[in-house]
């Protein structure tokens, strides 16, 4: 019997792996920047959580959920996404009465059984955040869509590109909706077996479409911007005031509607160069409504989720990906009395911050060395006994063969004063 992971889902690597840690901590340090905290929710919840807020009727609720039956036959969801719960959290713990906005971000693994492909998953990542509060001011979207943009920078991501949408709230949504539906009748039978069924069930999701046969009929179809409110049509016009504020660029893609039933007024979404047709790299938008649509207080949201899988790839298919940091010091200790030492000194170093590999066994001096450059280490500090005896220690740089004695002390400031960043 051989093992092998579960289709749709990997193994995530060195080095990969790091690269995943620099996303990561540059996540945190850009939303940080901006006020959110981080909030860890569990990774399965109530079917019935993910059913009310992103809709039965959706993809990710009747054909993408790994749903099973706890053993108190109470039905459990692997989470498709995270708003959902942060939602759940935001009223389970009243954080209504908190001051100001309530601003949260996270980062984990999400489920849906979709077809793997490259950059899709049915294990893959998402990093999001979340405001939360009594405010729909644009200036929090914005905002939002400028620490989205601050951070894809900082992670090195280049030739992203913004869409925003503004797809209407309660008032104006339900009629556009209808009239969408009206006119999709009338070319049903131009369309496919997909786009057909979601005339019935969520004609929104048409404009979604990318077959290239519809693409000339949607073209033709009723667009939601003719069809706002007044007060969602100045909501978007100020969004866009907003944005040009901070000098932030866009195009306003009328299709933009998003998969998910519980986004109002804003919406967008982000496209990154090197993905093939999985481009978005991140979707996101308004959810006005939600918290109260889950049994809580009247609340508006906003929100985006980055899918790291297709961000990481992106990066590593322009070229972007940071370069990994890699082994300081390798300790060729010989000899039984050098042992005591090179695991005291080992010690020293890593408490100075410095990557060090010590070998557990003895090695001959030659092997000792080869294994130290086919690792990588930018040193090899050697420790023989007549290192021991005399307190100086032999360093030696590895990509040219230099070799320098130093006393403990002027050995840690010599790598002090050398370190990489
Ligand atoms: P797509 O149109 O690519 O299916 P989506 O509309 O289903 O995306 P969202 O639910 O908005 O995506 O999730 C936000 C982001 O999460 C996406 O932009 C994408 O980067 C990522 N994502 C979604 N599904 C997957 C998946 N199965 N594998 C990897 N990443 C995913
Ligand atoms: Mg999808």
């Amino acid at each position: 019997m051989k093992f092998q992971a579960i289709k749709g889902t990997r193994d995530i690597l060195p080095p990969d792996s790091t690269l995943w840690n620099q996303v990561e901590q540059t996540a945190r340090e850009v939303f940080a920047s901006y006020n959110f905290n981080e909030i860890r929710p569990p990774i399965f919840e109530q079917t019935e959580l993910f059913a009310r807020s992103i809709g039965a009727e959706t993809d990710v609720v009747a054909k993408e959920m790994y749903t099973f039956e706890d053993r108190d036959d109470s039905s459990i969801s692997l989470r498709p996404e995270a708003t959902a719960s942060v939602c759940r959290a935001y009223i389970e713990h009243g954080m209504q009465t908190l001051p100001g906005n309530v601003k949260l971000h996270y980062m984990g693994p999400m489920f849906r059984r979709e077809r793997p492909q490259k950059g899709r998953y049915r294990q893959f990542y998402q990093i999001g955040a979340e405001v939360l509060g009594q405010s729909d001011a644009p200036a929090i979207d914005a905002e939002v869509i400028e620490m989205l943009l601050a951070f894809f920078e900082k992670a090195g991501l280049a030739n992203a590109t913004l869409s925003v949408n503004s797809i209407g709230d309660k008032n104006c949504r339900p009629q556009y909706i209808e009239l969408l539906r009206a006119e999709l009748q009338k070319v049903k039978a131009q369309l496919g077996p997909d786009s057909q069924r979601r005339i019935e069930t969520n004609p929104l999701r048409v404009l979604d479409s990318k077959l290239p046969e519809e693409q000339a009929i949607i073209e033709n179809l009723p667009r939601i911007a003719d069809h706002l409110c007044d007060s969602c049509r100045t909501h978007f016009a100020k969004l866009q005031d907003e944005l040009k504020l901070r000098g932030i660029l866009y195009e306003i893609n009328w299709r933009l509607v998003r998969g998910l039933d519980y986004y109002t007024r804003t919406t967008f979404e982000i496209v990154a160069p090197g993905l093939g047709s999985q481009n978005a790299v991140c979707g996101g938008g308004r959810y006005d409504g939600l918290v109260e649509l889950l049994g809580g207080p009247p609340t508006k949201g906003i929100g985006f989720a980055i899918g790291t899988d297709r961000l990481i790839l992106s990066l590593q298919e322009t070229g972007k990906a940071a370069a990994k940091k890699g082994l300081d010091v390798y300790v060729a200790w010989m000899g039984e009395k050098s042992y005591a030492p090179a695991v005291k000194l080992a010690r020293k170093l890593r408490d100075s911050g410095f990557a060090v590999e010590l070998p557990p066994e003895e090695m001959k001096f030659k092997k000792s060395l080869g294994l130290a450059d086919k690792l990588g280490a930018r040193y090899a500090l050697i420790i023989g006994e007549d290192e021991v005896a005399s307190g100086q220690l032999t360093l030696k740089h590895l990509a040219d063969g230099r070799q320098q004695k130093y006393s403990e002390a002027g050995l840690l400031e010599h790598l002090r004063e050398t370190r990489q960043t």
